[in-house]
Formats: C-alpha cells, sequence, structure tokens
C-alpha cells in the first residue's frame, strides 16, 4: 500500500492549481519512450538503466548533477538523419546545441557535417578532427580573426549575415588567394515556434539579411561580384523546436522564389539552399515530434515543387538538426536534497543543480519531464515543482510534474531530454561546478566532458 509522505502537498483527484499539466499519468513508473533515449529502461526491481548501466551505479561512480548521454542513440539518430536525407543532401548538426570532441568525433564516423558559430566551437571541431571542408561557419558577428582562423582552416561555407560580412569576408579569402565558398542567410518573414508560426513582413531580430525591401538580392549581387568569394547559396532558419512544417513551406518557397530572381537578374542559378534547423522532440508526453524521413520527405517534395514551378534545377538541400539529434540522447541525473509541501499548491522538491545545468525552463519557459530514478514507487502521483539550488525563485527545472508522493532526501531524479541547450548553456552562478557529460554505451560509461573542480574555478580567478 501506498504512504503518502507528505500530506500537505496536493493529490491526484484535488482540484489543483493552475500549471502547464494535464492529468497525471497512469503509471509515474513507466518510462514514455518518447521522452527517454532508447537504451534507457527499468530494472525488475525499479531502477531506472541506460546502456544497461543502473543510475545508482552512474551516481556512485560519476556523482550527481551530472548529464548521461546514450551514445547509441546518439549514432542512431545521426544515422537515421543522414539515411533519410540521402546522398543528394547534406546534414550539418549545429553544435551549438551540445559539442565535444567525443561528439566530434561520432558525428565524423556517422558522415555528418557540422555547424560551428564561434571561433571556441571551430577549435573544437578541427581538434577533434572535423574535415574543414565539411563544417559551416554561422553568426551575426564574426570577428575577424574568427574569419580569418575559418578561411585558413578551408572550411567548406561561411554562412554570410549582414552586408558587412559581405566585404570583410571576401576581403579576407582574397588577401589569401583564396575563393571562399558561401551561402547568405536571409530572412523570409517567418518566424516558427512549436506548433504555429508567424508570417511579418518584417523580421525585427538580429540574424540575416530581409527578402523583403530587396536586400537579400542586394547582398546576391554584391558577393557575385567578389573575387575572394564563390556564393554557393541561400541559407534560412526559421525557429527552434518547430512541429508544424508550415513554416518551412513558406520559408522554402520564398528562398526559392530569390533563385528565381537570381536567375532573372545575372544567368546564374545558385546551387543550393539551406532550410536550417529547429525540428522539435518531446520534452513531455504531449509532444509529437516528426521523423527524420517524414521531415526529408516533406522538404524535398516543397522544393522540388516550387523549384518546378519556378523553372529551376532543384538545388541542392541541406539542413541544420541540433536539438532534434541530441536532445533526446541525454538525461540529467540530480539527488533530492529537500520536500517542501506547500498546502493548496504543490510540492516543492529541491535537487542538487539547477539553473546552472539547465537553464532553459527559466530562459524560454520550456516543458520538461521528471521520474523517479534510483527506485520505482506505487505511492500516488504528487504535483511536484523540481527546483534547484540556486539563489533565485526563477531557478526551476521542472515546472510542473507529478512524482509519486514518498519521493524522498537521497532518492535520484531524472530529467530527460536534457541533451540540447542544457551543458552547452551551462554556467557557473554561485560558482556552480558544471557537471560532467558521460558517455554510456552497452555496459559502459565514460566522462566526456569531466566535471568542473573547485580549481578550476579559482584558476581564472587571478587578481
Ligand atoms: C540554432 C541553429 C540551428 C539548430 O537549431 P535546433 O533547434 O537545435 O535544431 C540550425 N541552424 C542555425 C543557423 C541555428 O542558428
Amino acid at each position: 500500500m501506498s504512504r503518502s509522505a507528505h500530506p500537505a502537498g496536493p493529490r491526484h483527484g484535488d482540484v489543483l492549481p493552475e500549471g502547464h499539466y494535464t492529468a497525471p499519468p497512469a503509471d509515474l513508473n513507466r518510462l514514455d519512450e518518447k521522452v527517454w533515449s532508447r537504451t534507457v529502461a527499468r530494472t525488475a526491481d525499479g531502477v531506472v538503466t541506460v546502456g544497461g548501466i543502473e543510475v545508482t551505479r552512474l551516481a556512485e561512480e560519476f556523482g550527481t548533477p551530472a548529464y548521461f548521454l546514450d551514445e547509441a542513440d546518439f549514432r542512431a539518430r545521426c544515422r537515421a538523419w543522414a539515411d533519410a536525407f540521402g546522398p543528394d543532401a547534406d546534414v550539418f548538426y549545429a553544435g551549438k546545441a551540445f559539442l565535444s570532441r567525443a561528439v566530434v568525433r561520432w558525428l565524423k564516423e556517422e558522415g555528418l557535417n557540422l555547424d560551428v558559430c564561434s571561433g571556441g566551437e571551430l577549435v573544437c571541431a578541427l581538434d577533434a578532427g572535423m574535415p574543414a571542408e565539411r563544417i559551416a561557419f554561422h553568426g551575426n558577428n564574426k570577428s575577424t580573426e574568427e574569419i580569418e582562423r575559418a578561411v585558413e582552416a578551408g572550411v567548406g561555407r561561411i554562412v554570410l549575415d549582414s552586408f558587412q560580412e559581405i566585404v570583410r569576408v571576401a576581403h579576407i579569402a582574397q588577401s589569401r588567394g583564396r575563393r571562399q565558398r558561401v551561402q547568405i542567410r536571409v530572412t523570409v518573414g517567418v518566424e516558427a515556434h512549436t506548433h504555429e508560426f508567424i508570417a511579418t513582413a518584417h523580421e525585427d531580430q538580429k540574424f540575416g539579411i530581409a527578402l523583403a525591401g530587396g536586400q537579400a538580392a542586394e547582398a546576391v549581387r554584391r558577393a557575385l561580384k567578389l573575387d575572394g568569394l564563390e556564393l554557393i547559396g541561400i541559407h534560412s532558419h526559421i525557429g527552434s523546436q518547430i512541429f508544424d512544417m508550415a513554416g518551412f513551406e513558406v520559408s522554402a518557397r520564398r528562398v526559392v522564389q530569390l533563385l528565381a530572381a537570381v536567375r532573372d537578374e545575372h544567368g546564374v542559378e545558385l546551387p543550393e539552399i539551406d532550410l536550417g534547423g529547429g525540428l522539435g522532440i518531446a520534452y513531455t508526453s504531449d509532444d509529437d515530434p516528426r521523423e527524420p524521413h517524414e521531415i526529408a520527405k516533406a522538404l524535398s517534395e516543397i522544393v522540388t515543387r516550387e523549384c518546378e514551378a519556378a523553372g529551376l534545377r532543384t538545388p541542392r538541400i541541406s539542413v541544420e538538426p541540433g536539438r532534434a539529434i541530441v536532445g533526446p540522447t541525454a538525461f540529467t541525473l540530480y539527488e533530492v536534497g529537500t520536500v517542501k509541501p506547500l498546502e493548496g499548491l504543490r510540492t516543492y522538491v529541491s535537487v542538487d543543480g539547477g539553473m546552472s545545468d539547465n537553464i532553459r525552463t527559466a530562459l524560454y519557459d520550456a516543458e520538461y519531464s521528471v521520474a523517479l530514478a534510483s527506485r520505482a514507487s506505487d505511492a500516488e502521483p504528487m504535483l511536484s515543482r523540481v527546483v534547484g539550488k540556486h539563489c533565485e525563485s526563477g531557478d526551476i527545472v521542472v515546472r510542473d510534474a507529478f512524482l509519486p508522493a514518498d519521493v524522498a532526501p537521497g532518492d535520484l531524479v531524472a530529467v530527460p531530454a536534457t541533451g540540447a541547450y542544457c551543458r552547452s548553456m551551462a554556467s557557473n552562478y554561485n560558482h556552480a561546478l558544471r557537471p560532467p557529460v558521460v558517455a554510456v554505451r552497452d555496459g559502459e560509461a565514460r566522462v566526456i566532458v569531466r566535471r568542473e573542480t573547485e580549481e578550476d574555478l579559482l584558476r581564472l580567478d587571478v587578481g
């Protein structure tokens, strides 16, 4: 029989306070395969495992908080994207979602290309042996030094983001006797988030060059004139965590219209278009992401149809998934420190990490799920808020979720789908030590990014 440790907290059947949740799931011990990576399971006695290893063992060996990355799942997702798009298209993994040398090697082995958007990401990619021609360099304000490094390394493409940059890159390439392959990033007047997209006449944001008002056409005109540049195509990235293909459809149509205008004006058919990333993943059981092959089919049909209508040869398509590859492959493991029931509201479950290892809830109001991982429980569901240990009341990891009512200090809880934009956005707020990333595969676990130490913190503090 279940015993409730916190009689004051709201219960299944009570009138619950407002929040981003639906009814409690029927079985709190069940791990929804939509939000957990593919080798995650529970043992007969209830402990969550990944790659065949129990989280209790992982916590003992690597401590908490820590990110555990399911390498088999990561590789399988890379292959699924590469296979779905086939030999006539290119998949670039967006390194900003999560980058480490091990990840770069996996990408290289699985046949993917890599997007970087800073000198630091470029160094990581090159150091781990990614061939430069498989790297694309992004960013709205690349420094001269970064451009020089990218050109000298021989990156496959630089995505130009402003009129100043067109001249800068051309100058740097020409002064080194190079012709740098480039794309121009345009804003197509579409902004997509999750289930809807907004078509705006003018995109009020910092990235890209607007199609509106002939800006993008002018950028093409200038780029085509410069000897240091080989303009290979047009790039458009419309948003993030997108489920609805309609935004991509509008974006592709507008990019193809630009290609047609370029052909009419210059007699040149640009050979490539890049439709960016932003494909959504399941953070909770309410999310229904599309499979890579559906996305590939939809995008290729849209581009082919629009090109036929415009009388253009179909260009080579590239896409840049970050979250959709790495997001679902990892979970964060925390230890519960305190449990605080607030009468008529919810129970605050404090864990040993927080906004320093996952800023997305505070930054974007992102939704996550959570599960009791060190044991199964048949206690009734209790509306909970998983919070961190930082000095901010907004330090929330999971805003609204149900945990078994007997969750107690010392329990391990796991938050799934934290592979993207968690470690890569981690901070040292409150002098927190950033957690390690541990890759797990076939019964073996190895640290790929180690936990920070107090010496690491003090090393930078030279005052
Ligand atoms: C961030 C970004 C991506 C990846 O976005 P995801 O949501 O992680 O797929 C791809 N392309 C560009 C240009 C980006 O800025």
